[in-house]
């Protein structure tokens, strides 16, 4: 049997070579969204997360392995102190292409134009919806006019498109869908739309999650006809389409009703220095003792490799074998 390569791009058993890497800055939030995470929530304490040198150090060699782009999430990222410092130093690796972040947007009006400075090109805001109660509900906290200020900030600091991600839950956002797209496309942005995953605090059951292809028939019939965009890439997580009348884009990510597993190139470090194979993974590994022991870099790369080598072929959410991850999302980082 082949085993794990010790040269050449970083690939796993199946073949799917890995450029992507998902870095959570902080598990810590200030919304406790019910999908995501529990009311009651122990978070790490300062000392346990990676620091900035050492969430350098590892991209540094995960870049010599043909890493070349990286997210910056969390938790909520901006709640990290100096996260444009961070957004600097990742943009100036050299290898680095593309440095995204995703935001739920309380904190964005005051740093959008700091990341942009600091070279940060993607951003996804999270926004279900345009309603304050509903907003209060999904949420557990104010703040929508906050985070409508922080992507009306991004869009003029440049980001363009500022992409907007919903989660998409059957019977909880379904009035969503409409305005938001509407919303969007007023202020020329992407909304994206992402079927709800058993990876939160709540009970998930597939009953709950309201399907891609429902969201564009209801795109459809309300707004406007929408087909593939030119440059679709069928291997990429969000399918994308654009409206027929010129009204931008739309991204759906269905990740339950069309796993994109088998075209998945993604890697993802936790705050405290855990590296996943995928978001749905029961194991991991802990970098964070070679990082802060000043362990080399050949040994790290090879944690690496190894990571990525014993990757499972998909998450299985749609099978009786699924089992859901002891952490939720907010604490391995969406
Ligand atoms: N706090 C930031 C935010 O909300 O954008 C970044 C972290 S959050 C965990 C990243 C993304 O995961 C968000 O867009 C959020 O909506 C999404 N998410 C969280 N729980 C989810 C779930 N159970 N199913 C689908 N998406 C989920
Ligand atoms: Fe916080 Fe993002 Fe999770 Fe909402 S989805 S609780 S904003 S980490």
């Amino acid at each position: 049997m082949a085993d794990v390569a010790v040269v050449g791009p970083l690939r796993d058993s199946f073949g799917r070579v890995h450029n992507n890497l998902r870095i959570s800055v902080t598990d810590r939030c200030n919304l406790r969204c019910t999908y995501c995470m529990p009311e009651e929530v122990r978070f790490l304490d300062k000392g346990e997360l990676l620091t900035f040198e050492e969430i350098i150090q590892f991209v540094r060699i995960a870049v010599s392995l043909g890493i070349d782009k990286v997210r910056l999430t969390g938790g909520e990222p901006l709640l990290r102190r100096d996260l444009p410092r961070l957004v600097a130093m990742l943009a100036a690796i050299p290898g680095i292409q593309d440095v995204g972040l995703t935001t739920n947007g309380l904190l964005l009006a005051q740093y959008a134009q700091a990341l942009y400075d600091a070279g940060l090109r993607r951003i996804n805001v999270s926004l279900d919806t345009l309603d304050p109660e509903q907003f209060r509900r999904l949420t557990r906290r104010d703040g929508l006019d906050q985070v409508v200020a922080g992507i009306h900030a991004a869009c003029r600091a440049g980001f363009s498109p500022v992409k907007i991600n919903a989660v998409s839950i059957r019977g909880v956002t379904e009035h969503e869908v409409v305005p938001l797209a509407r919303f969007a496309r007023r202020f020329g942005c992407e909304m994206r739309f992402i079927e709800y995953m058993p990876i939160g605090a709540d009970h998930w059951e597939r009953g709950k999650v309201y399907f891609a292809h429902e969201i564009l028939e209801q795109l459809e019939r309300e707004i406007a006809p929408l087909v593939p965009v030119d440059d679709y890439d069928p291997r990429a997580p969000a399918m994308e389409f654009r409206y027929v009348d010129g009204g931008g884009r739309v991204g759906i990510i269905a990740s339950v009703s069309r796993p994109f597993c088998h075209s998945c190139n993604r890697l993802r470090l936790t705050a405290e220095g855990k590296l996943r194979n995928c978001l749905f993974a029961l194991t991991e590994v802990d970098v964070k003792p070679l990082l802060r022991g000043g362990g080399p870099a050949e040994q790290i790369a090879a944690l690496i490799r190894r990571c990525v080598w014993d990757k499972w072929e998909g998450h299985e959410i749609n099978t009786a074998r699924f089992i859901k991850p002891l952490r939720t999302m907010h604490a391995i980082g969406g």
